[in-house]
């Protein structure tokens, strides 16, 4: 177990430095053409991935970090680059996270490494819960998979909405019902290998915001995939099952939850990433920007809205560091993740649109990177657990009672 500190190691201090150059030189320069072009941004991942902030090796550095802190301080200076390439550049996190949960560690050995790819040859991940019909109530899924006991396969249909990375990944995670009587706890993950044939991408989303990142459906029509493929294996899965059928509950969390509970904290620095952004533009530009024979930051209402702009953002930090200090050192206790994931996003929407208003007309044009951010920042509020999921977890929490 290791201390709380907020005093970041010279390691962080060194990794945080090289990425905000790679997010200064590269992400941000070329942040508004591809929210232009709503395109996956091949070369600027490509480019990630030669200095090694793409890959294998980059997040089994950030994982095996005991303080945890890592992880949040790298993906708020990719996110303060930009929130559609950095999306590009995450995404891929969300199908390793859901490996490294629910599978073996021989399944993590094999299909990690298979998320990323490498330097010359970039692959990418997809994690694939969300449905047309079930997007925060995950336990209603609809898509199936029965096992083909003759020939030790798995038989998957459905269709997935939603997915970052969907349809152009080599590897999708894919959550279905097993039993679908018994809800989320009826529900199983698999992975879903390159090439595999019945998988497709469904229609491509055009997006409010972070259009650098593809988001996509996916159609799963009688997928077969090997027994193998099943993380954590049947034997556990048959074990889960039987519990949940006689106790009527297991106490386990769903397969997609303990992902979830797990990336949150990350999904808050990257909307932090996003804020810090906003907020330097706005600070800077108040400084310069003369209105009425004096700048306009010497007003207190905007100087007034530079200092809530910092404070919140402070606040967010602390409650994501201290959520992924948590993480891996004892979990969490009251909802601490998704506090942390709930105030960072509803600060980034803040603090962005406050920054549009700081910056006047030309806030509103694309000249100065605040619009793209403000659009960027939103999609904080509904991914991985709307604000209002947020909150009932965190309701749940410090009540103790089933507040519905
Ligand atoms: C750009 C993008 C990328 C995404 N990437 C992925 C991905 O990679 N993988 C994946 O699986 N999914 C992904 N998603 C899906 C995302 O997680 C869902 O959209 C999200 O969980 C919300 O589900 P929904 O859209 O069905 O909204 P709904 O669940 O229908 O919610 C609609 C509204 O009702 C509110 N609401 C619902 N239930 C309650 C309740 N009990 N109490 C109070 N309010 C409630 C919600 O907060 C929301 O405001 C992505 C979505 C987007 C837009």
């Amino acid at each position: 177990m290791s201390e709380f500190s907020l005093n970041l190691t010279d390691e962080q201090l060194q990794i945080k430095d090289w990425i905000h150059e790679f997010a200064k030189d590269v992400m941000r320069p070329a942040a508004q053409e591809w929210d232009d072009r709503e395109e996956f941004p091949w070369p600027i991942v490509q480019e990630a991935a030669k200095i090694g902030l793409y890959g294998i090796d980059f997040i089994m550095n950030a994982m095996s970090d005991k303080s945890g802190l890592t992880m949040p301080v790298a993906v708020e200076e990719i996110f303060w680059g930009d929130g559609g390439i950095g999306m590009a550049i995450m995404g891929s996190g969300l199908a390793a996270a859901g490996i490294s949960g629910n599978g073996t560690p021989e399944q993590v050995i094999e299909w990690v490494p298979q998320c990323y790819g490498d330097a010359n040859d970039v692959k990418l991940g997809a994690f694939c819960v969300s449905e047309p019909d079930a997007g925060s109530d995950v336990s209603s899924l609809r898509t199936r998979a029965v096992y083909d006991e003759a020939k030790d396969e798995w038989v998957i249909n459905g269709t997935k909405a939603w997915i970052t990375n969907g349809g152009i990944a080599n590897v999708h995670v894919v959550v279905a019902a097993v039993d679908p009587a018994l809800k989320g706890r009826g529900q199983a993950s698999f992975v879903i290998p390159p090439g595999t044939k019945g998988l497709s991408q469904g229609q491509k989303y055009q997006k409010h915001g972070i259009k650098a990142s593809h988001t996509s459906e996916v159609v799963l029509d009688e997928v077969r995939v090997p027994g193998r493929c099943l993380l954590g294996g049947k034997e556990k899965l048959d074990a889960k099952l039987a519990r949940a059928r006689e106790a009527g509950r297991t106490g386990e969390a769903q397969p997609a939850m303990k992902t979830f509970e797990a990336t949150r904290p990350t999904v808050g620095a990257q909307a932090l990433g996003i804020a810090r952004g906003a907020y330097e533009i706005a600070l800077d530009y108040a400084k310069e920007r003369v209105a009425f024979g004096k700048p306009i930051i010497m007003n207190q209402s905007i100087a007034f809205k530079l200092a809530n702009m910092a404070t919140q953002i402070d606040a967010a930090r602390l409650l994501i560091w201290r959520a992924s200090w948590l993480a891996r050192n004892g979990g969490f206790k009251n909802a601490e993740g998704s506090m942390s994931k709930y105030h960072a996003s509803e600060t980034a929407v803040r603090v962005t649109e406050d920054a549009i208003q700081i910056l006047g007309g030309y806030g509103y044009t694309r000249e100065y990177h605040v619009e793209r951010m403000h659009r960027d920042a939103k999609i904080h509020t509904i991914f991985e657990g709307t604000s209002e999921i947020q909150q009932l977890v965190i309701a749940r929490a410090i009540s103790g009672l089933r507040v519905e």
